[in-house]
């Protein structure tokens, strides 16, 4: 016997109850009309939605930092991350004067991810050594052609407008910012 699971069959004739199937049947029933009180555990959507998780992952966003400038610095690890291969990007040198624009000397100049790839895994997010990438609890829209479903920074890179900024705080836990920083400064060394 190779688990305590297993379940001996016994070689013996049906009953007459068992031939005519009643006691299944009416077992049967039984549960059908059990269910059939009981509170719904569907909702009826979409005339009802039901409140997202704070943490669920929907859609991502490119953050910037406090004073507007984009944080992701085309390291390409999120894309390494990525079991879905659905995040590509193109890195660029930053010029003389741009240091209002990009925070690290690299950036992304194309940065896109496939929303039809894309499984919302959240391994992108863990990858990311510069806190750059989140993902949001916006959804991912329908679309009439498979295009728009390639996301550029058009549509990734959260507003520069401090006022208009999505909050990923309830994403950045004490002990995420922490393991993150550790990971960082060892990555440095
Ligand atoms: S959430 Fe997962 S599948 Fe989607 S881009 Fe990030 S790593 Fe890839
Ligand atoms: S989002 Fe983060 S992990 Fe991805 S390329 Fe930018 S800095 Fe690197």
């Amino acid at each position: 016997m190779l688990t305590n699971r297993s379940k001996k069959i016994a070689d013996r004739k049906m009953s007459f109850s068992e031939k005519i199937y009643l006691p299944a049947i009416v077992n049967g029933m039984r549960i059908t009309f059990g269910h059939l009180f009981r509170k719904k555990a569907t909702i009826d959507y979409p005339a009802k939605t039901r409140e997202f998780s704070e943490i669920y992952r929907g859609r991502h966003v490119l953050k910037r930092d406090e004073e507007g400038r984009e944080r992701c610095t085309a390291c390409g690890l999120c894309a390494v991350a990525c079991p879905a291969e659905a995040i590509t990007m193109v890195s660029a040198e930053r010029k003389p004067g741009e240091e209002h624009l990009y925070r690290e000397e690299k950036y992304a100049s194309v940065y896109e991810i496939n929303m039809l790839r894309c499984i919302f895994c959240g391994l992108c997010e863990e990858a990311c050594p510069k806190e750059a990438i989140f993902l949001t609890r916006e959804t991912v829209s329908s679309e009439y052609n498979r295009d728009s479903f390639i996301y550029g920074k058009d549509k990734l890179v959260e507003p520069a407008d401090p006022e208009r900024r999505i909050d990923v705080s309830k994403r950045q836990t004490p002990e995420v910012l922490e393991f993150k920083s550790d990971r960082t400064k060892k990555h440095n060394k």
